[in-house]
């Protein structure tokens, strides 16, 4: 297949509208990093996104919609704090998850009762939402596995060839994908940390819970109340491990493991005394410039041939909850703490 990289243009929007309709499969910027979209109403066209992805059928895909009036038709069963989730966070990057509606076809759930539903916030992928005049089912646009794109070049790098088109809309503002909270269960649950951070969610709704996995591995015995969180994701080539450690004890560790491939991704104001290749992922205490940089850096240490990737550990709080959750799953929870 014949993959066209194509600019915003109004022509375009229309045509990719027709492309979704028809079951193919088109890569969209959003603010968080770029999906891959499909008829999230078409079972068949749905499935292609697990072919292209290589992703393991278990694990279900996050529903776009561009009108608070489509989450009824998800939905059979919308709970109130879902609206009140709504009015506060979009469009945004945030994602709910409600009880599903028979309109959902299991390959979008994954064969859960329940259905993952965002509004993006980006302009583009609200007009194609619209042009397309369906929902779209859409996971991050890279090979299952690998850091998700955060610009058209590195969608094209994973996925020329098998999917019609690549809109280009730019970097991802956000560059970390979306906050999940599930409204199943006796309290709101955050599963998977992202641009809307806990704090913020707690301030609409009150006191939230956190999903274990978000910053644990998942223990054998346990089921995953998200898919996703179970396997390993975000990696790059590279070996990576995660140090905490303040700045000069950082330098320290990384020059000692100098040669072999190895290479520190720093924070941009703690560069002084690493005297190995090094790249960086924003100043330690800019959560958003972390989580903007973080998966472009993971695919540039494989560009600069790294094996070893030694990573300066973020701060747990806030946007940078979910560059540490991306970060402790790129190095499979390998922990270095000084
Ligand atoms: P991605 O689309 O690649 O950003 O991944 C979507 C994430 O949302 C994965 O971690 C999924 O497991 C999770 N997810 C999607 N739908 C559901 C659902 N119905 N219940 C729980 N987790 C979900
Ligand atoms: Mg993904």
């Amino acid at each position: 297949m014949n993959t066209r990289i194509l600019s915003a243009s109004a022509e375009h929007i229309q045509e990719v509208g027709v492309l979704l309709r028809n079951g193919e499969l088109v890569a969209v910027p959003t603010e968080t990093v770029y999906g891959l979209a499909a008829n999230a109403l078409d079972g068949a066209a749905v499935s292609r996104i697990f072919e292209a992805k290589g992703r393991p059928q278990d694990n279900p895909l996050i529903v776009h919609i561009d009108m608070l009036d489509t989450l009824s038709m998800l939905s059979a069963d919308v709970p109130d704090t879902a609206y009140t989730l709504a009015q506060a966070f979009w469009p945004g990057p945030l994602t709910i998850i409600v009880p599903k509606s028979d309109r959902v076809p299991t390959e979008v759930s994954a064969g859960l009762q329940t259905v993952a539903v965002r509004m993006p916030s980006h302009p583009i992928a609200r007009e194609i939402i619209r042009a397309a005049g369906v929902p779209l089912a859409a996971p991050s646009a890279n090979l299952s596995g690998s850091p998700s794109p955060t610009t058209a070049a590195r969608v094209a790098a994973d996925m020329d060839g098998r999917i019609a088109a690549i809109v280009d809309g730019g970097a991802c503002e956000v560059g970390v994908e979306s906050t999940v909270i599930t409204l199943v269960g006796e309290r709101p649950r955050l599963l998977r940390p992202g641009g809307i951070t806990k704090e913020q969610l707690e301030a609409v709704i009150g006191a939230i819970d956190v999903d274990p996995a978000v910053i644990e591995p998942l223990a054998n015995d346990r089921e995953a109340a998200s898919p996703g969180m179970k396997y390993q994701h975000y990696a790059p080539r590279a070996d990576v491990t995660l140090i905490d450690a303040d700045a000069a004890q950082f330098a320290a560790f990384v020059n000692a493991q100098a040669g072999d491939g190895a290479m520190a991704l720093c924070f941009d104001d703690e560069t002084d005394g690493v005297a190995i290749p090094f790249l960086t992922y924003g100043a330690r205490a800019d959560e958003d410039a972390q989580a903007r940089r973080v998966f472009e850096a993971l695919r540039e240490a494989d560009d600069r041939g790294a094996t070893r990737l030694f990573a300066a550990c973020p701060r747990a709080e806030g946007v940078g909850l979910a560059v540490y959750n991306r970060l402790l799953r790129a190095a499979a929870f390998k922990v270095v703490r000084l």
